[in-house]
């Protein structure tokens, strides 16, 4: 199999692109279905999700609206750690069928702890669509409602998801070859 370089590390094809795209349509098949009459907002954090919400949003034909954000976290003032909060997040909340929109769970961190900030301002549902979950690596209590592929507890990259800023604009998913 062909290796990519990027940076100084080697990396494998894992997802082919027309696998990927395959599953991001079933995704958006089964919001379809399940968002039918309703008006979901879709929010995606940024920025590791924009090609996987551009793809899925593609495929969406109900009524719809998308957000982006992104998370910053930096150390509370007290022991209890991680603040998160979000910026871009302007719009009223309450009352709207939330979906966001993740290019990878991994410990499950950033969303345990990003989303009661959401659940505070009471919308009326929260789901969570994730193109990529590692379950092994999982260490957060998160249901994810829509998974494109549970991958082993290695480092990825392309598709949007990136290894110190670059691989970002590759269209298939690579993983790391380890060293050895
Ligand atoms: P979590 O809070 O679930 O541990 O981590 C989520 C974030 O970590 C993802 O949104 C992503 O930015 C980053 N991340 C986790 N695993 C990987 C990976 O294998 N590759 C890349 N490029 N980023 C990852």
């Amino acid at each position: 199999m062909p290796l990519i370089k990027v940076h100084d590390k080697s990396f494998e094809t894992y997802l082919a692109e027309e696998a990927i795209q395959q599953k991001v349509k079933e995704i958006a098949g089964n919001i379809n279905k399940d968002y039918k009459d309703k008006k979901p907002l879709f929010i995606a954090i940024l920025n590791g999700s924009f090609m996987f919400a551009a793809d899925l949003f593609r495929h969406i034909t109900i009524d719809a609206e998308i957000s982006f954000i992104k998370l910053a976290s930096y150390k509370g003032m007290k022991s209890s750690g991680q603040v998160i909060t979000a910026i871009g997040l302007e719009m009223d909340l309450i009352g709207r069928d939330l979906i966001i929109v993740e290019d990878i769970v991994d410990t499950g961190k950033t969303l345990h702890n990003f989303l009661p900030k959401l659940q505070h301002q009471q919308p009326a549902s929260l789901k969570i669509a994730s193109l990529l979950h590692k379950p092994d690596a999982l260490k957060h209590p998160l249901i994810i409602d829509y998974i494109g592929f549970n991958i082993p507890d290695k480092f990825v990259v392309g598709y949007g998801l990136d290894y110190d800023g670059l691989g970002r604009n590759l269209k298939e998913i690579y993983q790391l070859v380890d060293a050895g």
